[in-house]
């Protein structure tokens, strides 16, 4: 029996709104919320019409004006909030839920809307330098909260989509159950579908572009090794999809299993991409269009990626064109019982199928599904625990009996081929 309150009506929300709609044992009421409330109201009437147990309300929130969610939470009451939103409300909706005492849930760590803003730049250059990567992201922002909700004795559990999220369960999982000491992670994301369009992003374009053309780097021997965009490129034949290119990239889960795994001497994270993708990338780049910096355009002021993001195909229409398989995943190796051993644990998803139960594509599929499991681990009281986590810090096993019940079923392979 609960309440929860749902901020964000995208891509990713859709599915974990639809995914509690079929756990109504944990979920019982949902308040979707969002910045366009017509979004919320089209999927609470499509949700109704195919029947639910759960009984569904809608608002509209800006959750970039901390008081505004702070009287949303105070007039719905919700037991948790589940920040289905961008990344640039992390913070606000921290704070509203700190001010209500209400648990909170995210998939994606903080970053700045304004990168340009002098006061988080001066901090970033710092960050930069003292710990030598260059993403805009990174967990110090919500990991200083850790005190602030213990003493309110509530749970922040951090980056429960797929990487991250399941690939940090996968870890903790193997940890518990096929290995002494982890050496190695490859966390390998490949996304093999394909939905017809010269060039479209699977999630957020805004999010998903910063992301990619962003400088790579890994964790080795205690620190990060920092790359050219795009510089490191292996080939893998992956199970059910086939053989890939895949880029090195940073990506925020590296920075937690580093932290909370110290005996691992290596982390580092692939995703595919085809040459199309990548060709108008750069091109895209080049004239300026993936600039986060405002410029002045006939008298008003506007953000070339933000302008960009209006041009290209919204990400929640892309599931009736895309077919194809994701197939994503870890490899590990290191020790148990004195001998060397390699695992591999990965799930495949196919968009269409993903398409045909819920009406999404399987990016959204593999990030909404996880975001329902960890919310009702929370909610359930399983990983409930006062302070700010990262799902590798909880034990992993009914989180991977979920993911078996609602859709994303895993496989083991022990000798799987490795990544050089
Ligand atoms: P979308 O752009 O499709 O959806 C974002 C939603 O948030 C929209 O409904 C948008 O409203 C709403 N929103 C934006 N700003 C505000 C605001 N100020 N107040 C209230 N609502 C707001 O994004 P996705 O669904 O693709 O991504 C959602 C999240 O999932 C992102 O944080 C992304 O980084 C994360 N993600 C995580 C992954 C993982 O594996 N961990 C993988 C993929 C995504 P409107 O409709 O008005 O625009």
């Amino acid at each position: 029996m609960s309440r929860l309150l749902v901020i964000g009506c995208g891509g990713v929300a859709q599915v974990a709104i639809q995914k509690c709609c079929q756990n109504s044992k944990v979920f019982t009421e949902m308040c979707l919320a969002s910045r366009t409330v017509s979004k919320c109201d089209a999927l609470k009437e499509k949700i109704e019409k195919n029947g639910t147990d759960v009984k569904i309300t809608t608002a509209t929130v800006n959750a970039d004006d901390v008081n505004d969610v702070i009287k949303l939470i105070k007039e719905y009451q919700p037991d948790a909030v589940l920040n289905v939103a961008l990344p640039y409300q992390d913070l606000t909706i921290m704070d509203a839920c700190l001010e209500c005492k209400v648990d909170y849930i995210d998939t994606a760590n903080y970053e700045p809307e304004d990168t340009d803003e002098p006061t988080w730049r001066a901090a970033y250059e710092k960050r930069c330098k003292e710990k030598g990567f260059t993403a805009y992201f990174d967990y110090s922002y919500q990991w200083a909260y850790m005190d602030k909700f213990k003493e309110a004795g509530i749970t922040g559990l951090l980056g429960t989509g797929f990487d991250p999220g399941v690939t940090s369960v996968f870890t903790a999982y193997a940890k518990k159950h096929y290995f002494d000491e982890i050496h190695t992670v490859d966390i390998l994301d490949c996304n093999g579908g394909d939905h017809g369009y010269a060039f479209a992003t699977n999630f957020n374009p805004e999010i998903n572009l910063r992301e990619v053309s962003a400088n790579g780097s890994y964790w080795e021997d205690g620190h990060w090794v920092e790359t050219k965009p795009m510089e490191i490129k292996r080939v893998y034949d992956f199970p059910e999809v086939g053989q890939k290119d895949m880029y090195l990239l940073h990506h925020e889960e590296i920075e937690a299993l580093g932290r909370n795994f110290p005996e691992i001497k290596r982390i580092r994270f692939f995703m595919t991409f085809g040459q199309s993708y990548l060709d108008h990338m750069r091109c895209l780049e080049d004239v300026g269009m993936l600039s986060t910096s405002p410029i002045n355009f006939e008298g008003k002021e506007i953000v070339p990626i933000q302008f960009l993001k209006a041009l290209l195909p919204d990400p929640a229409s892309l599931g009736p064109r895309t077919v194809g398989k994701t197939n994503i995943g870890c490899i590990f190796t290191g020790v148990k019982d004195g001998k060397e051993r390699t695992i591999y644990i990965y799930n495949v998803c196919d968009h269409q199928e993903c398409y045909k139960e819920l009406g999404s594509q399987a990016i959204s599929y593999t990030t909404g599904v996880p975001a329902m499991i960890g919310t009702a681990l929370v909610l359930s009281g399983q990983w409930k625990k006062p302070g700010v986590y990262t799902t590798d810090e909880f034990d992993p096993d009914p989180y991977m009996e979920m993911l078996g019940e609602y859709g994303l079923p895993w496989v083991v392979d022990e000798k799987p081929v490795l990544v050089e």
